[in-house]
């Protein structure tokens, strides 16, 4: 027997991971900066460790109360209602609940160009199709109502990306606006902010509350170092809220996640340590790599090295893995995730060396 037709469907390719290079390049993993897939470099919010540790003896059981009272505890934070926050095995989960909620067999969606693959993969998932808007290098990839307007053709959903992957470009409050105005009726404007904590603009989640047509997305896999956990979730308007009780995957946000997620949310010194350690990594790589950047807003730099895979391949056996952007289509660029002082003066000096 055979599966579907997969054929439009293209495989996620994640950055490499630290044993998986140690291994094949006989190196010691202890001995590899890694700052390919924007994690965090300081870990997990140590609460949120020994939250995982006291609730071990308790995985038994399922998630009941500690989603309930993550949702509730979110839902305090932007100030919507518990049943607004769609829980779910990360980001890439909560985007799956908006499919599923949103896609009938057919309908299209409009994704940017670069950006992250998931959106697209979701999608045709749930039997739909992907048009994309290009986000362009010529305008250091500005992201404006200008941008996806006029390729914008009464898609289902239209995925903005702010702080945008691979480029670190934001939207304004007042484009997503205008696109949400400008758009019909019955298509949904997502706004990723995988990345939100790292940037200072203010977050769209201001327009859920005013519109029924706009939802937000939040992970805890970045600023809040959890991203092996797999925890994350969708901010939508309360008009249709409840459809989550006929979306989701029953317990998918599981007893570990929703336990670290809600300590995680209890440590703010351990976000604003790797805010504050991002900005100042940023910076530093604006300033001392000899190759063109853009500025960026979230926890990862883009770096137009030449030959992004030949970089990234060299910088490895360095023993340095950051991230070749070919598979985003800029195959000139590698992407660079802003990691402690030392490892990311030592990403600086080795890609100096190379270049
Ligand atoms: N959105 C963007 C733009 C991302 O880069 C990522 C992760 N790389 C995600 C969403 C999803 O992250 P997660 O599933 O870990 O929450």
């Amino acid at each position: 027997m055979e599966p579907r037709d997969l054929s439009s469907h293209i495989a996620y390719e994640a950055g490499r991971g630290v044993e998986e290079v140690a291994r094949e390049l006989g190196l010691d993993a202890d001995d590899l900066v890694k700052l390919s897939s924007n994690e965090n470099s300081f870990g997990p919010s140590p609460q949120a460790a020994a939250a995982i540790r006291d609730y071990a003896p308790m995985v038994h059981t399922y998630p009941k109360s500690s989603a309930t009272d993550l949702r509730e505890r979110l839902a305090e934070q932007w100030a919507v209602t518990r049943s607004q926050i769609w829980l779910a095995n990360g980001g890439d989960g909560a985007l799956d609940y908006l499919a599923r909620a949103m896609l009938e067999p057919d309908d299209e969606v409009l994704v940017p160009n670069p950006g992250f693959a998931y959106y697209g993969m979701s999608a045709r998932y749930h039997h739909g199709e992907v048009n994309e808007y290009p986000v362009r290098k010529a305008e250091d990839f500005a992201q404006t109502a200008d941008t996806v307007l006029p390729h914008y053709d009464g898609e289902r959903i239209v995925y903005l990306t702010s702080p945008h992957n691979p480029t670190g470009s934001e939207v304004s409050l007042s484009a997503v606006e205008e696109i949400a105005e400008r758009t019909d009726e019955e298509t949904l404007v997502v706004v990723d902010e995988a990345y939100g904590e790292f940037s200072d603009s203010p977050s769209a989640i201001a327009l859920v509350e005013e519109r029924d047509d706009v939802a937000v997305l939040r992970t805890f896999s970045k600023a809040y170092g959890l991203a092996g956990v797999r925890l994350g979730y969708a901010i939508v308007p309360g008009e249709w809220a409840d459809a989550y009780a006929r979306v989701n995957t029953p317990f998918a946000a599981s007893e570990i996640a929703c336990r670290a997620g809600l300590a995680a949310l209890g440590d703010d010194s351990h976000v604003e340590q790797t805010v504050q350690a991002t900005k100042w990594a940023r910076e530093y790589m604006y300033d001392n790599l000899d190759c063109h950047t853009w500025e960026s807003a979230g926890n990862f730099v883009l770096c137009e090295v030449g030959d992004g895979s030949a970089v990234a391949e060299a910088a490895q056996k360095e023993g340095v893995i950051v991230r070749d952007t070919t598979s985003f289509g800029l195959p000139e660029c590698v992407r660079v995730t802003c990691g402690t002082r030392d490892e990311t003066e030592r990403a600086v000096e080795v890609l100096n060396d190379l270049l």
